[in-house]
């Protein structure tokens, strides 16, 4: 692997400067930038690399404040797990949080660095960068002709079927969650894009600094559930979160697209109606009725249809 220069960055205007010019990249808990570093996964790579998590005041805290939870951006995934008023009053990002990875990725990586983590295609991720694909400024989309089975449902964006690949995505977009940048907020469902080389909206060098999230209107629940092959160490087949109660129903699902999927159309069939097992069956299929899969990909459209089924009875 490459030297890297490291800049532990003592202030966010320290960082920013050092983010200035576009050369230097963040680093948070390093689970997943490490990774496309040591396998010189992208034709380009930075020259510096600043760490966040050293930045005073620090961006590791949860606290609720004004009927809003706020997570700091380097706050760690385990501790969003374990936090007890997350789990009873925004449930779906506890049981989002807890089904990430494994207890050492969860105890490294943040909540940050999960919703600016690159997607998993393995024609993208194919080490010393044997594929020159879309996503890093190439011609050429290797999953569309190649093997595409864990790829997208609702079609190309960007001319890329990779899969956007964060649990914690979906529950934010149910729980109607902002992305707080060092420039701006952001709906949830607006922060994710698919350019090359990176899944945000993100401009380069502005930094995630917290995660607001509102407290659900009184009667509100929510619930996550996720289906991947093996139960630990896996990234998502198809994850759903939902809100319903008290409000107009939210329903996000992630892995089906290259951005999380929000299904509206579930929401239009489940609102004002009981959370049963006939609407609930009637919500699934309307989260799928747009969907376009590719052949190999058929077999993701009765899981997301089954997956926002559950989640929806797992609110009652
Ligand atoms: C073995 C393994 C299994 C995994 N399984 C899952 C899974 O099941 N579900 C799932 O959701 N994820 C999974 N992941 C991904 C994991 O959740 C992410 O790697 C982790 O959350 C990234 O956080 P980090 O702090 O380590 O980010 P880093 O690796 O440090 O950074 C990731 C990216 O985010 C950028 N970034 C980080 N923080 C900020 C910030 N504050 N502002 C702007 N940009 C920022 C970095 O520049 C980099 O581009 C898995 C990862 C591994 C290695
Ligand atoms: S799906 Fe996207 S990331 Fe994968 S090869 Fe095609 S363009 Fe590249």
């Amino acid at each position: 692997m490459k030297a890297f220069e490291h800049t532990n960055a003592k202030t966010l205007a320290e960082a920013k400067n050092a983010l200035a010019g576009g050369k230097a990249t963040i680093i948070a808990g390093g689970t997943d930038l490490i990774g496309t570093l040591k396998d010189s996964v992208l034709p380009t790579y930075p020259s510096a690399l600043v760490n966040i998590k050293t930045v005073a005041p620090s961006l590791d805290y949860i606290k609720e404040e004004a009927g809003m939870l706020k997570i700091g951006a380097t706050t760690r995934l385990a501790d969003i797990a374990a936090n007890p008023a997350i789990n009873k009053k925004y449930t779906a990002l506890s049981q989002a949080a807890i089904r990430v990875a494994t207890p050492h990725v969860r105890d490294m990586g943040t909540i940050g660095g999960n919703i600016a983590q690159l997607h998993r295609c393995w024609y993208f991720r194919k080490p010393e960068n044997r594929f020159d694909c879309i996503r890093k400024g190439g011609k050429a989309c290797f999953a569309m002709t190649g093997d595409n089975r864990y790829h997208s449902i609702f079609g190309a964006v960007n001319g890329c079927i990779a899969v956007h690949p964060s649990d914690m995505a979906p529950a934010l977009i149910a729980l109607n969650a902002t992305v707080v940048t060092t420039a701006r907020k952001i709906e949830a469902e607006n922060f994710f894009d698919v350019k090359v080389a990176s899944n945000t909206a993100l401009a380069p060098g502005e930094i995630i600094t917290e995660i607001q999230v509102p407290a659900p209107p009184a009667g509100a629940k929510s619930a996550f559930i996720k289906f991947a092959i093996r139960k630990s160490i896996d990234f998502p087949i198809v994850n759903c979160a939902v809100m319903v109660g008290g409000g107009a129903p939210r329903i996000a699902l992630n892995a089906v697209g290259p951005k999380p999927y929000r299904a509206v159309k579930a929401e239009a069939a489940i609102a004002g109606k009981p959370v049963n097992d006939a609407n609930a069956e009637a919500a699934g299929a309307a989260a799928v009725a747009d969907a376009k899969p590719l052949p190999a990909t058929k077999y993701k459209v009765q899981i997301a249809k089954t997956l926002v089924k559950r989640a929806l009875l797992a609110t009652v």
